[in-house]
Parts: C-alpha cells; sequence; structure tokens
C-alpha cells in the first residue's frame, strides 16, 4: 500500500535499522523502543492484522524469524511477542506486524 509506513520501511524508502530479513519477513528496531530490545517484524506484504493472513509460507516465516532473533539476539533471559490487533488491541500502524521485547522484567498483565 502506497500510504502504509510500514511498507515504505520494507521498500527502503524510509530508513530502519535491519535486525532480519528473508523473502517473506522483514524485522527492524523500532524507532520508540519500549524495552532495551524492542525489534518489529512485519510481512513484507501488506495485510492489515492477522485476521487477513493468508499464506502458509509468511506465517512459516513469521515464526522462523521469531526464533532466529530470539536465538541471534542472545535473548536467552526472557523475551515476549506482542501483536496488537485493532483498536481495543492498540495497534496504531494497521500493517500486521509483532513486537519482540527483550531486555528488562516485563509486566503482566499489560495496561
Ligand atoms: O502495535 P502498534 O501498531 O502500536 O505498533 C506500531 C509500532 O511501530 C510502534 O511501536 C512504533 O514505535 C513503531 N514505528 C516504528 N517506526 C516508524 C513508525 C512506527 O518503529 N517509522
Amino acid at each position: 500500500m502506497s500510504d502504509c509506513i510500514f511498507c515504505k520501511i520494507v521498500g527502503g524508502d524510509i530508513p530502519s535499522a535491519k535486525v532480519y530479513e528473508d523473502d517473506y519477513v522483514y524485522a527492524f528496531n523500532d524507532i520508540d523502543p519500549q524495552a532495551p530490545v524492542h525489534i518489529v517484524l512485519v510481512p513484507k506484504k501488506h495485510y492489515d492484522n492477522i485476521k487477513d493472513l493468508d499464506d502458509d509460507r509468511i506465517k512459516i516465516s513469521i515464526f522462523n524469524a521469531i526464533q532466529k532473533i530470539a536465538l541471534d539476539q542472545k535473548l536467552d533471559a526472557g523475551f515476549r511477542v506482542v501483536c496488537n490487533t485493532g483498536e481495543q488491541g492498540g495497534q496504531t500502524v494497521e500493517h500486521l506486524h509483532f513486537h519482540i521485547l527483550s531486555g528488562r522484567n516485563l509486566q503482566w498483565p499489560p495496561g
């Protein structure tokens, strides 16, 4: 989508600090980190949210990427994966994405 900020990041039109990439997904450091490690993982193809994701190759890539990032970044003390979805879920960017948060004690339940 031409007006989607994450499509622009994937396309290189907006700079980002790349953490991981494969054929289907792209991960970068969040511009406004909420933890010492805060990575955003997005499918390269635009989907508004997880309800629209219809490609099993991308679903597999997302899980592979989370595992690789956790290993590569040595998130051995723990981490959290968050997929804010919709208005009540706190989603502000309407391009499916997963937050990978680590490096501090994360509270539960979230606010
Ligand atoms: O789940 P939510 O939609 O609120 O998350 C969007 C995330 O995208 C935020 O954490 C925000 O800081 C991040 N972001 C970014 N780079 C941008 C725009 C937003 O990392 N250029």
